[in-house]
């Protein structure tokens, strides 16, 4: 017993440590389906927070879909996809997703989070190589990049002019891969992507945008930040993840008929981890047939986007730097943002605190996450909540 204490010593010191500067992430359990109403920890509240951007994630026809998939195909692919495991509905999935996206090929694995690490190390590997990557991209961006020997090199958040400094600076490397979040998760800004594909051609690097965020939200029936910017055939290496406005889980790569071929070799996430279940594949497929048919989900969004923000802006709230549905309330610290949080969520609002390390110290929020399965009585409800807490707790002036 003795021995295990001193063992774990560290793990008590960093929990005290994350408990006192108000970090320490207590989980809430959700104990319904997904929607704008949910019961969490026993209790019915309206989710302001989750990724299920158009409401995708419990919708009739997707989860018939998933059921379908199970009927036919049972419950798992059995093997890694390149030695036994791609199964049919993995190669419609990519067909499919293909077509939405507008690009030759896909390439779809297990979430979006490893489909940055499939791509990163394996264009490029080695000390020859080099990386730009903005300062403020994704986690999984970031362990990617830490998976190469590549020199790197990190410009100033959607600073295209220090991107260009950098560039210069990586001249002699052999291969320069630039990669950024297309969408900002924590902030919803979105990256300039159409000087930095300029930028990218002059210095002959590739691209690689992390779309996680503007699929189901950007461009002609949510297609994503290429179409947005009428880039199509400019972005080598489109991230997607099937998890947020999809409504299920797993991940894809976009690109040309050429490199997706490449990583079909080369991609380790790819070569030594299975793939998604039928049901998700299904699902997923479901998923995309409605946005290609119809851009009623992505209006109903941007139209609820519109709504909240302005209101949240007139009450007198801080929302930051966002141009999309991601919208941060701005606290500060991390504690008056947890604090804030368990105010809500006794209003009946289910809102999370994000602080350190997700953003920077001192920049602590409540991240809300507009729905398309939000109505008006939703968004009045939220707004409602938020001006009681932020007068309780001083945010807003009385
Ligand atoms: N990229 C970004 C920008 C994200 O926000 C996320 C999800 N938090 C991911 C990648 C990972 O996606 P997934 O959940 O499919 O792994």
């Amino acid at each position: 017993m003795e021995v295990r204490m001193e063992k774990y010593a560290f793990i008590d010191e960093e929990m005290a440590r994350l408990k006192e500067a108000g970090l320490y992430n207590r989980i809430r359990t959700i104990e319904s389906p997904q929607g704008a109403r949910i019961i969490v920890d026993g209790k019915k509240v309206l989710n302001m927070c989750s990724n299920n951007y158009l409401g995708f994630a419990n919708d009739p026809a997707l989860v018939e879909a998933a059921k379908k998939g199970l009927d036919k195909f049972g419950a798992g692919p059995g093997a890694v996809r390149s030695i036994a495991g791609t199964m049919s509905f993995h190669n419609e999935l990519e067909k499919k997703l293909a077509d939405f996206k507008h690009v030759e090929a896909t390439l779809s694995l297990q979430s979006g989070f490893v489909a940055n690490q499939a791509v990163i190390p394996s264009i490029v590997p080695g000390e020859e190589d080099a990386i730009i990557t903005d300062e403020l991209n994704h986690a999984s961006i970031i362990d990617g990049v830490r998976l190469t020997k590549a020199k790197r090199f990190i410009y100033r958040h959607n600073d295209v002019s220090d991107l260009e400094t950098k560039l210069r600076e990586a001249q002699s490397f052999r291969k320069k891969l630039i990669i950024t979040d297309g969408v900002f998760s924590m902030d919803g800004d979105i990256a300039p992507l159409a000087d930095i594909c300029d930028v990218a051609d002059r210095y002959g690097a590739m691209t690689m945008v992390d779309d996680a965020h503007g699929e189901g939200v950007l461009g002609k029936n949510g297609s994503g930040i290429a179409d947005h910017f009428g880039l199509h055939g400019r972005i080598d290496f489109e991230i997607g993840t099937l998890s947020k406005a999809f409504g299920v889980v797993g991940g894809f790569i976009s690109g040309k008929a050429v490199t997706i071929e490449f990583l079909k070799q080369k991609a380790r996430t790819f070569l030594f981890s299975s793939a998604v279940t039928p049901a998700d594949a299904f699902a997923c497929i479901a998923a995309v047939d409605i946005l290609m048919n119809s851009d009623e989900r992505v209006k109903k969004l941007w139209e609820n986007t519109t709504y909240f923000k302005g209101k949240m802006k007139e009450m007198g709230f801080d929302t930051g730097v966002s141009q999309t549905p991601i919208t941060p309330v701005m606290l500060g610290e991390a504690k008056t943002a947890q604090e804030f949080s368990k105010k809500l969520f006794e209003l009946g609002v289910f809102a999370m605190a994000i602080g350190f390390p997700t953003v920077p110290k001192g920049k602590a929020r409540i991240r809300v996450m507009i729905s398309a399965a939000h109505n008006r009585e939703d968004l009045d409800f939220a707004l409602q909540a938020f001006e009681k807490a932020g007068h309780e707790l001083s945010i807003l002036a009385r």
